[in-house]
């Protein structure tokens, strides 16, 4: 299964190839990488990618990695983003070595942007965003100069020491490099370096109010910290061009910019700006639910770290766009939980069984916690003449084949005994309320003596010992593969249907002292996951993902 993209086998990507061919040539002794977020949002799934792509590296050849919040919107960004960052990149299993913020460069930014100045490569214009806009042509025509392209160097500096002091209101002025208006990239074209906005900051505070844009931060932060491979996604391609001018202009340390494609999962969005939307608008309770792709909402899923960098070893590094697959996503959770998870009995919809011939008060009875992980142990369950079964699991008339309990019919109760159905008990209404068995004493799991055979194996709760709780089931957040690319908003194609709260469902005592994060197998239905919202008095379970694989359905079929 999947063995065809397991870890071992896995040839060089492109980006391990270019680094060990720096590390042989000597061009490099050890390398420096950085993750560098916006915290304008929680991180998602696919920020998750660009984490185990930037730390594995570093992991791998001598080096490190740095922590880089590219902070340069004051309006957007908040410290609750900065926190959850760090403990997200934490939970992945992942340690920077230092912690930088872009504001932290602010000084050294504002003296760059004097040194492009005095090198009559930058100029403060005062036309309005629009009449930029205008004059900037298109990808056929060229561009047309600012009239205030022509400023002298002195004109410049002085406007725009006055536009770092205050004097003049947002969006009046910028500070713009001379490049080539005729440039056929158009990023080229006199690129906005320095903006005007009056904006407190959850670094700097108020001491800005002129803020240096993506390009004219990114890179330059890149070079501050001798980032050998400044790695980022395919979008950013024709800013490679913009990036290497104003390290040659500025004669800085030569960071190198590398691109790899952005990761796509479908049935989802991937987008800080779009999920802060669903949180805003309540369509999720908050950036951690569980049905958010983000590493907080995953992790509350009941997804292990090991998991997710499994999943994103798997996609590897591509140099070309595609929307993966979520039920790879739930493929690794799945394999990795199976190993990991203790096996418990919880029943659902509850049908009674009341075994007639059981004249003990109770009885304790053990079971494996996971048989596969022998150093898993047994834990108790009480046994009783009244249990719970699924009603599913009962038919009055079977069809053929059935192997569940049915009049006549014999199954196994999981590590307990063979029952047989003896009589149904109906109310006035026909409805079944209860089911009257007898046991085989000798059938015991363990001890089984009978010699009688069954199909079916059943979970089941003893009804005097059960605890009750609460269960959530999650589907996709979206209809469709990709709402982005649908018509209209995306949000029309959010699925109503993506939680389901079963309120009672009935679980072995084993559970009572469990604690938010225990990760659990209910036998038969899924992987499952205790809630932060659980209490003394209610256990609250999410299910993370069920026992079938489709996913591995789907490969073998393709
Ligand atoms: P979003 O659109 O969700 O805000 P972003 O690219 O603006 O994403 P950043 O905070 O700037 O978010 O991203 C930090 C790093 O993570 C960047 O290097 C970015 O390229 C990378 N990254 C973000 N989204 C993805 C993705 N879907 N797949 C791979 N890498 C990603
Ligand atoms: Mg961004």
């Amino acid at each position: 299964m999947m063995e065809e993209v397991k870890k071992e086998e896995r040839s060089l990507n492109f980006l391990e190839e270019i680094i060990e061919e720096d590390l042989k040539n000597g061009k490099y002794k050890s390398i420096v990488t950085r993750f560098p977020p916006e915290p304008n949002g929680y991180l998602h799934i696919g920020h998750a990618s660009s984490i185990c792509l930037n730390f594995g590296l570093t992991q791998k050849y001598p080096g490190y990695t740095n922590l880089r919040f590219d902070d340069t919107n004051p309006e957007t960004e908040d410290t609750e983003y900065v926190d959850s960052i760090k403990e997200d990149i934490h939970w992945l299993g992942f340690e920077w070595k230092n912690e930088h913020y872009a504001s932290d460069y602010f000084d050294t930014l504002y003296e760059y942007a004097i040194k492009l100045i005095k090198k009559g490569l930058a100029y403060v214009d005062d036309s309005s965003s629009e009449e930029i806009a205008a004059m900037k042509g298109t990808p056929t025509e060229p561009g047309k100069n600012s009239p205030y392209r022509g400023r002298p160097v002195d004109e410049n500096l002085s406007l725009f020491e006055r536009m770092k002091n205050g004097e003049f209101p947002d969006g009046s002025r910028t500070l713009r490099a001379k490049i080539d208006m005729a440039h056929i990239n158009m990023l080229m074209r006199d690129p906005i370096l320095y903006r005007i906005k009056h904006a407190h900051h959850h670094q700097t505070g108020d001491k800005w109010c002129i803020y240096p844009m993506y390009d004219f931060a990114h890179g330059q932060s890149d070079s501050i910290e001798q980032v050998t491979h400044s790695i980022c996604t395919l979008e950013f391609v024709p800013h490679r061009e913009l990036y290497d001018w104003l390290i040659e202009k500025l004669e800085i340390y030569p960071s190198h910019q590398y691109e790899f494609a952005r990761r796509n999962i479908n049935y989802t969005v991937t987008s800080k700006r779009k999920l802060l939307q669903l949180v805003n608008e309540k369509h999720v309770d908050g950036w951690d639910d569980p049905r958010m792709p983000t590493i907080s909402g995953l992790r509350r899923r009941g997804y292990t770290p090991e998991s997710i960098r499994d999943f994103c070893d798997r996609i590897g590094v591509a140099k070309r766009e595609n929307m993966v697959d979520v039920g790879l996503l739930e493929f690794c959770v799945r394999e990795h939980l199976n190993k990991i998870s203790l096996r418990r009995m919880v029943v659902f919809d509850p049908l009674k069984v009341v075994i007639t011939n059981y004249t003990g008060q109770e009885e304790i009875l053990h079971s494996e916690n996971n048989p596969e992980d022998e150093q898993g142990g047994t834990r108790e369950i009480p046994f009783s003449a009244e249990l719970y079964i699924e009603r599913e699991d009962f038919m009055e008339i079977p069809p053929k084949k059935y192997f569940r309990l049915a009049p006549g019919q014999m199954v196994r109760l999981k590590s307990a005994y063979i029952i047989k159905c003896e009589e149904v008990v109906k109310d006035e209404a026909g409805h079944v309320t209860e089911v009257r068995c007898t046991y085989i004493p000798e059938s015991k799991s363990g001890s089984d003596t009978s010699g009688i055979n069954v199909k079916g194996t059943l979970h089941w709760v003893s009804v005097r010992h059960a605890i009750t709780a609460e269960v959530r089931l999650y589907d996709r957040l979206f209809k469709v593969e990709d709402p982005t690319d649908e018509e209209g908003d995306f949000k029309e194609y959010l699925n109503s249907d993506s939680l389901q709260v079963l309120p009672c469902v009935y679980a072995e005592p084993s559970m009572k002292n469990a604690v938010a994060g225990d990760r659990y197998q209910f036998i038969r239905k899924g992987y499952f996951v205790l809630d932060k919202d659980s209490t003394s008095a209610q256990l609250v379970f999410n299910k993370t993902v069920g026992l079938k694989d489709a996913w591995a359905k789907e490969v073998k079929k393709g």
